[in-house]
């Protein structure tokens, strides 16, 4: 299937000279939200996976899907003052300025194996704060998974030692 299709670009948002990949008409094709999740869980094949951890917040439309298929939990990582119970956070630096993302302390186990999942892989800087939040808590990263990975933001370099999958490259 050609997900690209069912990708909308748009022009300065969310702020003026910014590019933006809407992935929301994938989401309301069946077939193509469908198609498109059997495919992130291809990615995954037959690795044991105790929990998917999704960013907020488009990594949760897929993160729950994956983790049903899967037989697996799902976790949720957080913008910072999101999360009601005990949490850690992780802070790190944007190209203006800084971010936090957090995880409840008791949702990952150690030795947990865990995937996580989010739409868009741009400089990584998200997937990277969300890996050291799962390793603070004693998790194993099996695999970063993507729907998009914008290819020209050296995401996936920021992550090496992982393995970053994604269904579609631009
Ligand atoms: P990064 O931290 O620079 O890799 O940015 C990735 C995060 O920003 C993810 O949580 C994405 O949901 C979001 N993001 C960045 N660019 C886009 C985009 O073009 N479309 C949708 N989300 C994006």
């Amino acid at each position: 299937m050609d997900f690209k299709k069912y990708v909308r670009d748009i022009e300065n948002f969310p702020k003026q000279g910014v590019g933006f990949k809407d992935i929301t008409p994938l989401l309301k094709d069946p077939a193509a939200f469908k198609a498109a999740s059997e495919e992130l869980l291809r990615f995954i094949g037959d690795e044991k996976v105790d929990v998917v951890v999704g960013m907020e917040s488009r990594g949760f439309f897929y993160g729950p899907v994956l983790a049903l298929a899967l037989n697996a939990g799902f976790v949720p990582v957080r913008k910072v003052g999101k999360l009601p119970h005990h949490k850690i956070s992780h802070t790190y630096d944007l190209e203006y300025g800084t971010d936090t993302l957090e995880i409840h302390a008791d949702a990952i186990n150690t030795g947990d194996r865990v995937v996580i999942h989010d739409d868009v892989l741009a400089t990584g800087g998200t997937a990277k704060a969300t890996c050291q939040l799962i390793e603070a808590l004693g998790g194993v990263v099996v695999q970063c998974n993507f729907l998009l990975e914008l290819t020209t933001l050296r995401g996936a370099s920021k992550l090496d030692g992982y393995v970053v999958n994604s269904l579609m490259r631009y």
